[in-house]
């Protein structure tokens, strides 16, 4: 800190004071001088975190208040939110959340989706940056807190490095993520995805639309967003333009709360697959038909289902998780052989081929049922199959270091949600921190973080930022 005060009174006095030295050993001579005045060596970093880390203080209260003010752009009655990409409401909370980065003294530009990014310039802006947030949207009738501690307590925890003085080296960037829920456009993540490069999606947004045959581009036209259809591939950046990522983000499981700590950090987010099976029997009437002469489509579904169980079970892993969320029957009567039945399954995993291995034996499985019960498996569709992501080792020590540094205590875990994050692991280290959201409530009006809880989440979010920026 010393250095930066005095060395412009010293090149001015230096300058003054020897004009008739060649530029060479004017430097060496201004170095020279510096190194003496200071103690530090002249070409070392300055000290970028000197503050203390008791010296973080966030601004609860005033958090509180915007977290209540954001919730209030929402299409459903309080408490409960609904805010869909590029309704009004969200053009409006957009608004907002460009205001409080203009407050926060960050410089603003949005992408040709309406990813917004918001800058404090480091002192060597040429060094790439430390990135941090999450995502605004809220599907219909959710709550406050998904997403939006990412984006107003990353605001916050840029205030809190300002008001300690603190000054960043790399510069500070935070991020709010167009459409991380699905729900208009029926693609998650969309912001995070295009931002990762994803060539197919820039090119399947050119048709999409939405339930009221809406196109995307126009949506996003009618929300201030000029897009033209080849402006869609400006948003990728390339691999690596972030030094690192960081997103805070509730929990949306018990885990924390239940166990009392106030801390997650999470190691690896898992990905889920989903696989949509219909199969096709003959039906008929259910005192008619005698059993072995029935090609029962719904007991196929239900023999697949126990099998997705089974395969799941049997890769041996905690981790392995399968679900079979969708299972109608058709006609759907209590006298009627069900003669169609459309099957969507979930299957997720940190580890990528273990959840292949999963993919793979369920097909197995639905091609053998259907032949063993002479019904025809129309279809059998993997929706989509994304990669797990693992969070950087290094971010992953920075966060444990800063929790340690601020005395609240942590737990390592994984992801089973996705977010943001997962996508923008594709081009940068990534690190997410979580905190307790009450009884892992997430995506209902109930959902709840404290005060306490929050303000935990920001300055370790803070803190490592800070770290991050240093090096
Ligand atoms: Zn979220």
């Amino acid at each position: 800190m010393e250095t930066k005060i005095f060395q412009p009174f010293l090149l001015l006095f230096l300058a003054i004071s020897i004009p008739c030295l060649s530029d060479a050993s004017h430097e060496e001579h201004a170095r020279k001088t510096m190194e003496e005045f200071s103690g530090y060596p002249a070409d070392s970093p300055p000290h970028h975190y000197s503050f203390s880390p008791s010296s973080l203080s966030v601004d609860i209260q005033g958090l509180q208040r915007q977290i209540e003010e954001l919730s209030s752009f929402s299409d459903a009655p309080a408490p409960a939110v609904t805010r869909i990409l590029y309704s009004q409401k969200d053009v409006l909370a957009r608004r907002y959340i460009k205001s409080l980065m203009e407050q926060a003294g960050l410089s603003i530009h949005e992408d040709a989706v309406g990813n917004i990014f918001g800058r404090w310039g480091g002192t060597e802006a040429a060094l790439s940056a430390v990135a941090t947030g999450s995502h605004i949207d809220a599907i219909p009738y959710s709550g406050k807190y998904d997403g939006v501690i990412g984006v107003l307590g990353a605001i916050e925890a840029i205030n809190v490095l300002k008001r300690s003085g603190f000054q960043p080296k790399r510069s500070l960037e935070v991020i709010m993520f167009t459409s991380e829920e699905p729900t208009r456009f029926g693609i998650s993540c969309l912001g995070s995805r295009l931002l990762a490069g994803n060539e197919e999606l820039a090119i399947a947004l050119k048709q999409a639309v939405d339930g009221k045959n809406i196109s995307f581009l126009e949506a996003a036209r009618s929300a201030g967003y000029a897009v033209h259809e080849d402006d869609l591939s400006s948003v990728f950046l390339k691999k690596d333009y972030y030094f690192s990522f960081i997103e805070l983000h509730i929990e949306q499981g018990p885990i924390l709360e239940e166990e009392g700590i106030p801390i997650g950090i999470v190691t690896a987010i898992a990905a889920p697959a989903s696989i949509s099976i219909d199969f096709e029997g003959n039906g008929g009437h259910a005192g008619a038909v005698l059993m072995p002469a029935r090609n029962d489509a719904g007991l196929a579904a239900a023999e697949l289902a126990l099998a997705v169980e089974k395969h799941v079970l049997d890769s041996g892993s905690f981790d392995t998780v399968g679900t079979v969320g969708v299972m109608e029957l058709h006609p759907g009567a209590v006298n009627s052989i069900p003669s169609r039945t459309h099957v969507e399954i979930d299957t997720r995993d940190i580890d990528e081929e273990r959840r292949n291995v999963v993919v793979n034996k369920i097909h197995q499985s639905a091609v053998r049922i259907a032949e063993n019960r002479g019904v025809k498996l129309s279809k059998f569709k993997i929706v989509n199959q994304d990669p797990p992501a693992l969070s950087s080792n290094s971010i992953i020590s920075t966060m444990r270091e800063a929790t340690k540094q601020l005395n609240v205590s942590f737990k390592l875990m994984i992801s089973r949600a996705y977010h943001d994050s997962l996508f923008m692991a594709r081009i940068s280290p990534m690190g997410m921190i979580f905190i307790p959201c009450y009884k892992g409530y997430s995506h209902k009006p109930e959902e709840f973080a404290s005060a306490q809880d929050i303000a935990n989440g920001v300055k370790v979010l803070a803190l490592t930022l800070a770290k991050l920026s240093a090096e």
